[in-house]
């Protein structure tokens, strides 16, 4: 398989015209000619993926964050990313990546965060696209039976990897839950949606105080924050799928490297 097929294929699944303005999307580095055969899936293009993808003979590397999401007017290796991309270029590695795009695809990342705490039956966009309304950011989805608050977030602990700090919850413990909203990644921007939805959780990653606190003053939905990084990851494996499926010949491995910010809990 050459890197042209295999970006094919996640640029089916992840079309870039659909990912934000603001986001840089796509192949970072690589040559569309050269030859894939292994490819690692991670969250986030940083030291420890790209020694990992060394030493398991990747030749690509397709993560959710970009690297130059702000751009840069250099790649010497006296910065974090330019050590990075010269590892890559160095070692005939790689790197894709799928962003914004890969979030409100269908299925995209909160489907598999959605799926991996256990939500069931169909799952629609929290915010659906005006010209299509099975994609879109976050997804809205019920959990098997009605449960509480309590349980639903013993459950997103077991279906989350483990991260330093777990999960933070907010509201009554009690609380019955029926209807479930998730989104992957920083959710604040989607509170709104969420209370107008009528769920009963919205589970994101990265809420701040000051929007928490109002939103559940005035009646929200309770909310559970878990850690950024977590909320994502179920993600790898979905897409990893997206490329057995499609029947190109690759390896794949999702990367267990825990690259969350926060690497300590006390
Ligand atoms: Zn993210």
């Amino acid at each position: 398989m050459t890197l042209t097929d295999v970006i094919g294929v996640l640029e089916a699944a992840y079309p870039p015209a659909r990912a934000e303005s603001w986001d840089a999307v796509g192949l970072v580095s690589g040559d569309p000619a050269q030859e894939v055969r292994r490819v690692l899936l991670a969250v986030d293009p940083v030291a420890a993926v790209a020694d990992e993808a060394l030493e398991w003979g990747a030749d690509l590397i397709v993560t959710h964050h970009p690297l130059y999401l702000r751009g840069t007017t250099t790649v010497a290796t006296t910065t974090p990313k330019g050590r990075l991309i010269h590892t890559l270029i160095k070692n005939d590695v790689a790197l894709y990546t799928a962003h914004t795009n890969a979030d409100v695809a269908n299925p995209g990342v909160s489907d598999a965060l959605a799926r991996a705490v256990g939500l069931v039956g169909d799952l629609v966009p929290l915010q659906p696209f005006p010209d299509d309304p099975w994609r879109g950011l976050g997804r809205i989805g019920e959990p098997p039976e009605e449960t509480t608050l309590e349980e639903f977030a013993a459950r997103v602990v077991k279906g989350l990897p483990r991260t330093s700090w777990g999960i933070r919850v907010a509201g009554e413990p009690g609380r019955p839950v029926r209807r479930v909203a998730v989104s992957g990644g920083a959710g604040d921007s989607l509170l709104g949606a969420a209370k107008a939805a009528g769920v009963d959780v919205f589970l994101t990653a990265d809420l701040r105080h000051h929007p928490a606190s109002e939103f559940v003053e005035a009646g929200g939905p309770a909310l559970i924050d878990a850690a950024h990084w977590a909320t994502e990851w179920p993600w790898l494996d979905s897409a990893a799928s997206i490329l057995h499926e499609s029947g190109v010949t690759v390896e794949t491995r999702v990367s267990a490297t825990v690259t969350d910010a926060w690497t300590r809990g006390y």
